[in-house]
């Protein structure tokens, strides 16, 4: 990779250029934050466990018609990928309630939802990425109308996929986070990541509500065990993705 450089480093990841302006490299690092950065450490091997697991998601989502910036994994904590522009937008798609929902509304933990939500939240570090509205979005000109209305439809086909995966894995997908972006064709790509650090996944084997947890919840939380809990996730991953042909 002779013309790499540092693009933009962020909270777990770094992106690197190649000699191809089309295409980026994206390494993952061990760093986890949690509560806007105000929470910060490491989880052991994380960025190899994450790199793994989202590789593996983003071929699964391309083979069911889904399109991604991923290309290729190129080392144990790097991603080729396209280079987009990344939507100001986190599209979080819950089917039980858990986090901020829970914050938000009162529901209790655990309740399964009436049908999957779609929320959108404003990603600025300054703001606190606040929740937004459709309207809003049109308002602070985020995306446009059509564009909120591919996102919801690409969201919930990814929630298909993913959810129905998971539970082949044993693994209740409760909630996960996407961001979008716009290649040089102005396609809307699924970028970012998908991993235990912006989903949230329980282990079905598992009744009591902290042992079950597979997730960055772990840190979040201080439960401990945390690179136990992603190399978990991994392993299952692995081993249905093998027996998918993925
Ligand atoms: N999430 C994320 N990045 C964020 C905020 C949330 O990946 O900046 C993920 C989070 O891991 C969970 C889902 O989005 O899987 C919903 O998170 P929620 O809104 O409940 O917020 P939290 O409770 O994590 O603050």
């Amino acid at each position: 990779m002779p013309d790499r450089q540092q693009l933009y480093e962020g909270k777990a990841k770094i992106v690197y250029s190649t000699d191809d302006p089309q295409v980026l490299i994206s390494y993952f690092k061990d760093d986890a934050t949690a509560f806007n950065a105000k929470k910060r450490g490491q989880i052991a091997g994380k960025g190899e466990i994450n790199c793994a697991i989202s590789s593996h998601l983003f071929r699964l989502l391309e083979q069911h018609g889904v399109a991604t910036h991923f290309i290729d994994q190129v080392s144990g904590n790097e991603m080729k990928v396209w280079a987009v522009k990344i939507l100001p937008l986190e599209v979080v798609v819950r089917n039980i309630a858990a986090g901020s929902l829970c914050l938000q509304t009162g529901m209790e933990l655990g309740t399964v939802l009436k049908f999957p939500l779609v929320d959108y939240y404003y990603k600025n570090d300054a703001l606190g990425d606040p929740l937004l509205t459709p309207d809003r979005i049109l308002l602070l000109e985020l995306a446009t109308s059509e564009q909120i209305e591919q996102l919801r439809h690409l969201a919930l086909q990814v929630n298909q996929v993913l959810s129905a995966f998971f539970q082949a894995c044993g693994i209740t997908l409760v909630d996960f986070k996407l961001e979008f972006g716009i290649d040089h064709q102005q396609r809307l790509l699924l970028a970012d990541e998908i991993s235990p650090d912006t989903c949230r996944l329980w282990n079905q084997a598992e009744t009591d509500p902290d042992r079950r947890v597979l997730d960055k919840d772990r840190f979040r939380r201080d439960l401990g065990e945390v690179e136990t809990a992603y190399r978990q996730v991994l392993e299952r991953v692995l081993s249905q993705s093998a027996h998918r042909g993925v």
